[in-house]
């Protein structure tokens, strides 16, 4: 959808682009997608990366990974250029022992001076050499170093395009990467589980106390969703008030503990303004839960988690549904017969 959208509205397929128009796509931001929305078609670079700093700007290092392929290839050509240099080096070296070994068998007698004149120049010749490779290995070590701090920012780009600025967790993106990946190895998809998780009646809640307060409580909910679970769980937002979670090596029973910890964590956080003493809550998620291996895709995946976590809003909110072939199974009754 994305790169459709790019080639109709004539966007230059660079990855700052694909990135604003995915967030553009992915509606979370209502604004960005307006502001998107009125540039029209074959919006100039300036603008997109206007918009880009304006919503992102810690996401936005523009060109920045345009630039690194450049510094990258750059640094390779260097390093191609020391190392046929050192090869020349060499070979003029092994011609110089060579043509040495000649003049010593071409003389009869070994006498004190024609040995001292042979190390004399042996000794020389291989000290120039020496000297060189050092100058050589120096430049290396520096261009490896240039290296390495392309892959740091790299890695730090990576990790700022993956976050979600306002509650630092995973964002959309990050999600959607981490479902593909786990069916491009379907026998690993067996032990995976989502849980996705939807705040009740958000829209009331930002009506009722508007929506600054609504994102500082978006940061709490996601602090304690993350707080409830083991410190390698994944835990994004993957849109307004909507909140997904991975996990690995589980099995139904443990995906359906985890998501009720979350469920009781959130009901139970008090959510008073310090100074005003206005209480904003109880705040409640309704959840929905589908084991990986109920599924043979990761949209597939999304989508029945999906239903069963519209499926619990239908039942009345803040409560827990599995999603099953044959019919939406009431969690409580699942619950009861896991436990027992
Ligand atoms: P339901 O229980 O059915 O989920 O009701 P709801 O009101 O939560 O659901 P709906 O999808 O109708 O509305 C979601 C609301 O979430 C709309 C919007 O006001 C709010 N929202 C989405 N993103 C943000 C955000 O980034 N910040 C704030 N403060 N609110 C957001
Ligand atoms: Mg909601
Ligand atoms: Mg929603």
């Amino acid at each position: 959808m994305v790169l459709a959208t790019m080639r109709r509205r004539g966007i230059s397929g660079l990855p700052r682009n694909y990135e604003l128009v995915y967030e553009a796509l992915n509606a979370s931001n209502a604004r960005l997608t307006r502001d998107f929305e009125n540039l029209g078609r074959n919006p100039g670079q300036d603008d997109l990366d206007a918009l880009g700093k304006l919503h992102f700007p810690h996401h936005h290092r523009s060109g920045m990974v345009e630039g690194a392929h450049d510094r990258i290839s750059g640094e390779l050509e260097g390093m191609l250029r020391l190392l046929k240099q050192e090869q020349s080096s060499l070979e003029s070296y092994s011609k110089l022992l060579g043509e040495t070994y000649n003049r010593i068998s071409s003389k009869s007698a070994s006498s004190a001076d024609i040995l001292s004149s042979v190390i004399g120049v042996l000794s020389n010749a291989t000290g120039d050499t020496m000297e060189k490779g050092k100058i050589v290995v120096g430049h290396m070590v520096e261009r490896a170093r240039e290296m390495e701090q392309v892959r740091l920012e790299l890695d730090e780009y990576k990790r700022i395009a993956n976050t979600d600025p306002l509650t630092r967790l995973s964002n959309r993106r990050a999600f959607d990467e981490m479902l593909s990946n786990m069916y491009n190895n379907p026998r690993e998809a067996m032990y995976y589980s989502l849980i996705m998780a939807d705040i009740d009646h958000f829209k009331q809640f930002n009506d009722t106390y508007g929506h600054p307060v609504g994102d500082r409580v978006l940061g709490v909910v996601a602090a304690v969703m993350k707080s409830t679970v083991r410190k390698d769980v994944f835990v994004a937002r993957t849109g307004g008030e909507e909140f997904a979670v991975v996990l690995k090596d589980t099995n139904l029973d443990v995906t359906m503990e985890i998501a009720e910890r979350i469920r009781r964590a959130i009901e139970a956080t008090p959510l008073k303004n310090q100074k005003t003493g206005v209480n904003y809550g109880p705040l409640t998620l309704s959840l929905g839960i589908c084991m990986a291996s109920d599924a043979a895709s990761a949209e597939e995946l999304y989508n029945k988690a999906d239903v069963a976590l519209y499926t619990a809003k239908n039942a009345g909110r803040n409560q827990i549904y599995v999603y099953d072939p044959d019919i939406n199974q009431d969690f409580e009754k699942n619950w009861a017969i896991y436990r027992s």
